[in-house]
This record gives structure tokens, sequence and C-alpha cells, in this order.
């Protein structure tokens, strides 16, 4: 995860090299952690970042960048999501690709999902806490598979894929997940 201040830093880094000509980059950012894909992705979901339309549930909304290590933005990278339903239940089957979608990031690398929030899934004894499942992918870096999980579920702590670089926050029914990807 990179924090406000790191993604400032890249920026004013990106704009002092356009002013002097230099290349910029010198910083190192880590690439995103990689987490489970899980049993229930669908290929060729549609191209759209509003996923949750017509669907219950409390609104959320999604956005980041996706960089090189190098705090470059990846522009026309591909993100790919999915996620359960507030009751915790996919779309493993209908036409409709209900709360899937693909993206491709602007020319800043940015990304924007407009969804519900994800219910937690039931395993027997426990749950999995809430997440939204990511794959992304951008010409001359490693494809990832990823989740993003959210601060404040209590199921957090108990769930063994969880990894602390993957929980955001959410303020005002929104939250940033930047994803940095790794060179290929
Ligand atoms: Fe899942």
């Amino acid at each position: 995860m990179i924090t406000r201040r790191e993604m400032l830093g890249g920026a004013a880094a990106v704009a002092a090299g356009l002013l002097t000509g230099l290349t910029p980059q010198d910083k190192k950012l880590a690439p995103t952690e990689s987490n489970i894909e899980g049993p229930y992705y669908r290929k060729d979901a549609p191209f759209r970042n509003k996923l949750a339309a017509g669907l219950k549930g409390d609104p959320l909304k999604i956005s980041g960048r996706v960089l090189s290590p190098d705090g470059t933005p990846l522009r026309e990278a591909l993100v790919d999501v999915w996620q359960a339903d507030k009751e915790g239940a996919y779309d493993n089957s209908s036409d409709a690709f209900v709360l899937r979608g693909r993206i491709k990031t602007d020319k800043e690398g940015l990304y924007t999902v407009e969804t519900v929030m994800p219910g937690q899934y039931d395993l027997g004894e426990a749950k999995r806490p809430a997440h939204i499942h990511y794959k992304i992918s951008a010409p001359g870096h490693s494809p990832l598979t990823t989740q993003l999980y959210f601060k404040g579920d209590p199921w957090l702590s108990k769930d063994p894929f969880v990894r602390k670089s993957l929980i955001i926050e959410i303020a005002d029914k929104a939250g940033t997940f930047d994803i940095v990807l790794a060179r290929a």
C-alpha cells in the first residue's frame, strides 16, 4: 500500500522530472502483495466500473492508481475485480456477471470502482472477512492476483490469508487502493 504522502511525493518527483527533463524516479515502491485467487474468478467480465447497478447494499467507491515500482503511473493497465454481494454470495453463472467488471486505467494510471460493500462469507465455524478480489496486468509488468480487505472487520485477525498491507480504510463510503506491479 502506498501512503498518500508517498503518492504525492511520487507525483512531485514526476513533475520535477518534467520540469528539468531529467529522469525523475529514484524511488522504489514495493510491489503490492499477492493474495489467493479463490475459487470464484470468471474470465471475460464486462468492461465497466459500476458493478452494483440495482443491487442492495452499502455504496462503496474504491479508487487508486496502478504504478510501476519507480512511481510511473501505468496507463491502460487492466484491473479485473470480483466480489461477493452483501450476503456473501458470488454470481458464478449468470450472464450479468453481477459484481464483476474490468476497468482500464486512464493516462494517470487511475481506476475507480463503484460498488457495494461485500459481505463476509461463511466457512462453517468462521467467516472470511469482507474482501474484493483483483487481477491486475500491464505491459512490461508481472500480472498480480490479490485481494483488498477493510479495516475494522472483526474477522481480519482470524483469517489466514489476510495481509496487513492489503487492508484499506473506508471513510465516507470511499477508500483508496493503489497497486504497484513488479517489472516483468
Ligand atoms: Fe472471495
